[in-house]
């Protein structure tokens, strides 16, 4: 498998009137073609950020992103054009991010009249084609988005975001705004696609049971930063950053004879604004020492694949 895309160093900065927000603070990591790459973390921890940055959508403050070897931060707007055609994004509320006056064939549509590559015949075939991929009626072909279900509207999103044939897409919470059964039917869709098109993911999620569900690795980000990175199932069996651990206790366990233990994280939140030098999770951890309020942890790989930042990870774990 060869790597469709790599992130070295990325950051971005907003400035606000009481500082500089750091929402992404040197993030790196290389998804394999074929792959779907779970990012997960709070609200605000700067994870949809990061899935602009890499479609650049926003401009970066610094660092790269290669996509099959071309550094998207430093193209010019011809190539990037082209390589925009590849990567693609599905939003967490398709009901927003759809035209309300569009009809589903005409949402769907879009993409393809923009890029001017097909006639009219063309679009109506292809459209067509999009809608049985997805799995919508053909007797939607005229609704309006608003007549239509939250999973359906869904569907409508990962149509457009298939319509120019990408290699890559980023799922931003493509079902936190669905309910529980119809978010089933749409991972489904998501998996069924990726296998048919060797489609590959960054799936951005808040949740730990969808993460799972979908990801072959996961990232998990906390304040703009990556604080433990590694293979999906490696990371369920044996989370090693605290703050990891904590997110893996809220999920609920379907076996009620096994009883888990949930860690509650005490202390306030470190504000992205100026962070202070040292480690982002000390304000919260039970395990904090003097040096984490000092120097920064680096991500370090403790087993193969496996990287964690924290400076006492050998400790906590008995490693
Ligand atoms: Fe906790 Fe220190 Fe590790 Fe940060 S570096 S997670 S504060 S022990």
């Amino acid at each position: 498998m060869s790597t469709l895309l790599e992130v070295k160093d990325l950051k971005k900065y907003f400035p606000t009137p009481t500082g500089v927000l750091h929402a992404v603070d040197g993030v790196s990591f290389k998804i394999q073609q074929g792959e779907t790459l779970g990012v997960v973390g709070e609200s605000g921890c700067g994870k949809s950020t990061l899935g602009r940055l890499v479609l650049h959508l926003l401009d970066i403050t610094g660092g790269q992103v290669f996509f099959e070897g071309n550094d998207v931060t430093n193209v010019n707007k011809k190539k990037l054009r082209e390589l925009r055609a590849q990567m693609q994004i599905i939003f967490q509320d398709p009901f927003s991010s759809l035209n309300p006056r569009m009809t589903v064939s005409q949402a769907i549509a879009e993409p393809l009249q923009i890029e001017g590559k097909l006639s009219k015949l063309q679009i109506d075939e292809r459209v067509r084609e999009l809608m049985q991929t997805v799995g919508l009626a053909d007797r939607l072909t005229n609704t309006y988005p608003h007549e239509l279900d939250g999973g359906r509207r869904q569907r409508i999103g990962i149509a457009r975001a298939l319509a120019l044939d990408p290699k890559f897409i980023v799922c931003d919470e493509p079902v936190s705004a669905l309910d529980v059964s119809i978010q089933a039917q749409i991972l489904n869709l998501m998996q069924d696609l990726q296998e048919k098109m060797g489609l590959t993911y960054i799936f951005i999620t808040h949740d730990m049971s969808v993460v799972k569900y979908i990801s072959h690795h996961i990232c998990v980000m906390y304040l703009g930063q990556l604080i433990e990175k590694s293979p999906s199932k490696e990371l369920f069996a044996k989370p090693y950053h605290p703050y990891t651990k904590a997110l893996l206790s809220a999920i609920p366990l379907p076996d009620i004879h096994h009883e888990k233990k949930r860690i509650i994280l005490k202390g306030e939140l470190t504000s992205p604004i100026d962070p202070k030098p040292g480690c982002r999770f000390c304000q919260r951890c039970n395990y904090a020492k003097e040096i984490c309020g000092s120097q920064e942890p680096e991500l370090q790989e403790v087993e193969s694949g496996h990287f964690v930042a924290c400076h006492f990870v050998k400790e906590i774990n008995g490693l």
